[in-house]
């Protein structure tokens, strides 16, 4: 179980545009690229890295998450190319 598009922009506050993916992601799941061109209703151009925590059946065991996949925590920073196959993202 992962997080739709809708749903990290959700939990971003942000309107993502389209997605670098690429099979250098080792953690497609928990890493993920996406042009964002929109934050706070203000236009925005730039990439952004998205580092997604989720629940494992282990953190729903011990009492941390009600479910696996589950996003316990969010971050993110700007960058100009994939830190993965080093292509500069247009
Ligand atoms: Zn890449």
């Amino acid at each position: 179980m992962s997080l739709t598009k809708s749903e990290l922009e959700q939990e971003s506050g942000s309107c993502l545009a389209e997605q670098h993916v690429c099979e250098n992601n080792e953690l497609p799941e928990h890493l993920q690229v996406f042009r964002v061109s929109e934050v706070n209703g203000e236009p925005q151009a730039h990439w952004e890295i998205f580092s997604l925590w989720l629940a494992t059946t282990e953190d729903v065991m011990v009492g941390e998450a009600e479910e696996q996949g589950e996003l316990l925590n969010l971050s993110s920073i700007k960058i100009a190319f994939c830190p993965f196959c080093g292509d500069k993202l247009p």
